[in-house]
């Protein structure tokens, strides 16, 4: 049995940033970080590939290269996790002993809830920004097309980056409106399960501005389930006032933001609370039951909207709380639900989304967060991507190099 004093689950956002500010305050922790994939990816940068304005290798990196110097890589995929013996057990029966448990292995798309959805991705319009295999698709079919009904979709289960289903639609909208000209021929909808453009009341008003501005259609309380690629049509289960009906819109192409739920391990195990999520105080992350665990990123049950931007305010909470555990001094980080979610509204603006637990607005600049600005768009296209690389999975701060220059400017 291998042993390792902090084991971290998922060398993504969350788990590679929790790594390095680790050995950042610590070089001599002991620390394993369990990840199957060999490539690491700047999900966000997706939708700027389905936009059509940067491929997809700009976002790829090897996890090799990502994986902080001093922390062990054990390249695997975990499948069962006993937490009353300490140990994960990977999917090739490796068991796997720590003291620590940091438990962030993302969310699980569940492409196969929607009938014929998987048989259909990456043909006949219908594509996925969600999947780095379709991202480029997206693009190819928003350039090809020749007019008629796009639709662009939402689920009914929590998902990552709550803003991406529409940012791709924005995009797509221009290219129809401005250079392929097919606009006058089209009709976009964007077809929610929710019942509003966005969840918190702020960015939901400035959202609604802007499908009206650009004529798009909007479609509540309508849940994709199926689609017929065959005939082009998906099929919506609409909740009414007189219960649940069916209604089928044809499709000329159809962007999908599938369901998504916690990962079927995490599931599984003893860890998880209601609604399977890792059950981590909203506060300290802290496990609510086994105090040598604790969990941040898409996986955890934190209560605030699922985004790289919450894993990067969570994750110095996680190593703070964890190292005052090994030291047996109390825990008193406590993270407030910050989360961003850059909202492209088209190919020149974004409204900078940032907020905390309960919604409460969290802007970063001394500005009216609710605009559209071509400032944001710049931030989200060409700073957010670098500091990425550079700065969070280094496990340096962002806001001391670059948003603290910028608000003193701002403010004179
Ligand atoms: P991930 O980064 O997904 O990492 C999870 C890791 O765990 C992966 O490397 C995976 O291989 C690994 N793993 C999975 N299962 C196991 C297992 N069984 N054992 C071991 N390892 C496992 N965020 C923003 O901040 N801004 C945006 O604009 C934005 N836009 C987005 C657009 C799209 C299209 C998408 C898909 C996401 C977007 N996000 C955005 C969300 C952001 O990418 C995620 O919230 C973020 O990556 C979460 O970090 P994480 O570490 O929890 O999960």
């Amino acid at each position: 049995v291998k042993h390792h004093q902090i084991v971290i689950v998922g060398g993504g956002a969350a788990g590679i940033t929790v790594a390095a500010q680790l050995l950042k305050r610590n070089r001599a922790l002991d620390i394993a970080i369990i990840e199957p994939s060999d490539k690491h990816y700047y999900q966000p940068g997706w939708t700027l590939v389905g936009g059509g304005v940067a491929p997809i290798e700009k976002f790829i990196r090897d996890e090799k290269d990502v994986i902080p110097k001093g922390a062990s890589w054990i390249q695997a995929r975990v499948a069962k996790l006993d937490p009353d013996r300490n140990t994960v057990i990977t999917e090739a029966g490796q068991a796997i002993e720590y003291e620590y448990l940091v438990l962030c292995p993302g969310i699980q798309i569940d492409w196969h809830l929607i009938k014929g959805l998987k048989e259909a991705l990456g043909r006949g319009g219908v594509t996925s920004n969600y999947s780095k295999d379709y991202a480029p698709y997206t693009w190819e079919t928003i350039q090809n097309f020749k007019g008629g009904n796009a639709l662009f979709t939402y689920p009914a289960t929590p998902i990552k980056c709550g803003g991406a289903p529409q940012k791709v639609m924005y995009m797509a909208d221009d290219t129809f409106k401005r250079k392929s000209g097919v606009g006058v021929n089209t009709t976009v909808m964007f077809c929610t399960a929710g019942a509003s453009m966005f969840a918190v009341p702020e960015y939901a008003a400035a959202l609604d501005k802007v499908v009206a501005r650009r004529g798009i259609v909007t479609k509540f309380k309508h849940n994709l389930k199926e689609i017929k690629a065959d005939t082009q049509e998906a099929i919506f289960d609409v909740t009414t006032d007189n219960g649940t009906e069916e209604v089928s819109i044809h499709y000329d192409m159809i962007h999908v933001a599938p369901p998504m739920s916690a990962p079927d391990f995490i599931k599984q195990s003893p860890l998880a609370g209601a609604g399977g999520w890792v059950d981590v105080d909203q506060a300290t992350l802290q496990h609510t039951r086994y105090a040598n665990v604790f969990s941040l990123g898409d996986a955890s049950s934190l209560p605030t909207s699922k985004t790289a931007a919450a894993a990067r305010k969570e994750a110095p909470i996680v190593v703070q709380n964890l190292l005052s555990l090994i030291q047996s001094q109390p825990i008193t980080a406590e993270y407030d639900g910050y989360t961003c979610c850059p909202l492209i509204t088209g190919y020149n603006s974004t409204i900078m989304a940032e907020f905390a637990y309960g919604g409460k607005l969290a802007p970063s600049f001394p500005l009216d967060p609710t605009q559209e600005r071509y400032s944001m768009y710049l931030a989200k296209a060409h700073v957010l991507p670098w500091l990425y690389w550079n700065r969070m999975l280094k496990g340096e701060g962002f806001e001391a190099d670059i948003f603290k220059p910028i608000n003193r400017l701002l403010r004179r």
